[in-house]
């Protein structure tokens, strides 16, 4: 199995190291990981800084894949906390960084944060769904230089409690995202730590994973999003049955920015 969104001392909510992610993910058999540490320009809780220094982060990952290259492949991955006003430097630093594989994710829209819910003040269930939405697409058709979406719907893994939405409603914005996607040769990740959160479901959830499948999405990753050793892979075998199921044959993993496909 490839674990593909992992984060380590690198990360600014993570302080687990990376030798440590690695030891587990042999133990447990995995085939290929890919860290993906926390880079949130202008992150919009100033309590915490989502940055860390690049060079010292690649060698740093160079050591270690040279020193497990006989028992799992090590990849030098990326997750870009993307907002509309910081695209160039995005670009940048994803140019200079030179990863292997690049996350896009929202973890901010409106300039506010969703992890801590100011983002949901002042605005409807509809509202917020509309502009979470609306602000990924812009993102998405804006930012080029990544590989796959980092969890879609991200608003229901902090805030379940907001009043249901049917995800229907949505599709008109969520058929734009994917067709930008596809049409560029990116794709999504499905991530696991909706079961660690208690939504029992993958995010995005099986019917926005369906609706990527129907309209041609074809680039798809799996990553458990481990903060935790514990965490590693957390429900793939649950995971490749639902992808499976929907119709997918594949599943991507990634060299030099470019996806190979492996059957499931
Ligand atoms: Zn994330
Ligand atoms: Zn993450």
């Amino acid at each position: 199995m490839y674990d593909y969104h992992i984060h380590s001392h690198f990360s600014s909510d993570c302080d687990v190291d990376m030798e440590e992610m690695i030891q587990k993910s042999i133990n447990i058999g995995l085939k290929e990981i890919c860290f993906t540490d926390h880079i949130d320009y202008d992150y919009q809780d100033s309590s915490i800084s989502f940055e860390f220094h690049i060079p010292s982060y690649i060698s740093h990952i160079n050591a270690l894949i040279g020193k497990y290259k006989n028992h799992i492949k090590i990849l030098r991955g990326v997750e870009i906390g993307i907002q509309p006003h910081i695209v160039e430097m995005c670009d940048q630093l994803v140019t200079e960084g030179k990863f292997d594989f690049v996350i896009s994710s929202i973890h901010t829209a409106d300039k506010k944060d969703i992890h801590l819910g100011d983002f949901f003040v002042g605005k409807t269930p509809r509202e917020a769904y509309e502009k979470y939405f609306s602000e990924l697409l812009i993102c998405t058709k804006e930012f080029k230089n990544f590989n796959v979406l980092g969890h879609m719907n991200l608003l229901k893994r902090y805030h379940h409690h907001v009043e249901i939405q049917d995800i229907k409603d949505y599709f008109h914005i969520i058929e734009e995202i994917f067709k930008s996607l596809i049409h560029n040769g990116k794709g999504i990740e499905v991530n696991t730590s909706g079961f660690r959160y208690g939504l029992g479901e993958t995010v995005p959830c099986k019917e926005i994973l369906s609706f990527y499948k129907s309209l041609g999405g074809e680039i798809i990753t799996i990553g458990s999003d481990a903060h935790t050793p514990e965490q590693l892979a957390c429900k793939f075998d649950y995971t490749y049955d639902l992808l499976k199921e929907i119709g997918f044959k594949y599943i991507a993993v990634f060299e030099n920015r470019e996806p190979i496909f492996k059957k499931i």
